[in-house]
């Protein structure tokens, strides 16, 4: 996907320290996590799509918000299967991670012991996140 290469190499690091926060740039940029129940957007039940902080992408609709226990706010689906890259087994957990597909930016990891009907866990960190409401 050359276009999505464009955006990423259009952006350097020292550009987006600038524009995130040091949490967002720590989860974004450098693959971080945020600590389990901290997220702002965790218990956050209204009606309205979730996007990237960095971009804007959407990536998220509340319809497919759901309580993990995990502490982190989870999704068993995408808005879109164009939202995420998502690049298999990567790193030291056993997941795959997902990355945002228009910034490249970081975003969490999907895991396969999420709810019907897909059955997939996209585990999310709330500060990469910005929610609109509806
Ligand atoms: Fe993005």
């Amino acid at each position: 996907m050359p276009h999505i290469m464009i955006i990423q190499k259009s952006i350097p690091n020292e550009e987006w320290k600038e524009i995130l926060t040091p949490l967002q740039y720590k989860i974004l940029r450098e693959g971080g996590t945020e600590k389990a129940f901290t997220g702002e957007l965790l218990n956050n039940h209204e009606k309205g799509v979730y996007v990237c902080v960095a971009c804007g992408n959407e990536l998220f609709s509340s319809e497919t918000k759901y309580d993990s226990k995990t502490g982190w706010p989870s999704f068993y689906s995408p808005i879109s299967e164009n939202s995420f890259i998502i690049k298999p087994n990567s790193g030291s957990i056993n997941a795959s991670e997902v990355i945002c597909a228009k910034c490249g930016g970081h975003h969490g990891h999907v895991f396969t012991d999420g709810p019907e009907p897909t059955g997939l866990r996209f585990c999310m960190n709330s500060a990469a996140l910005k929610f609109k409401k509806k």
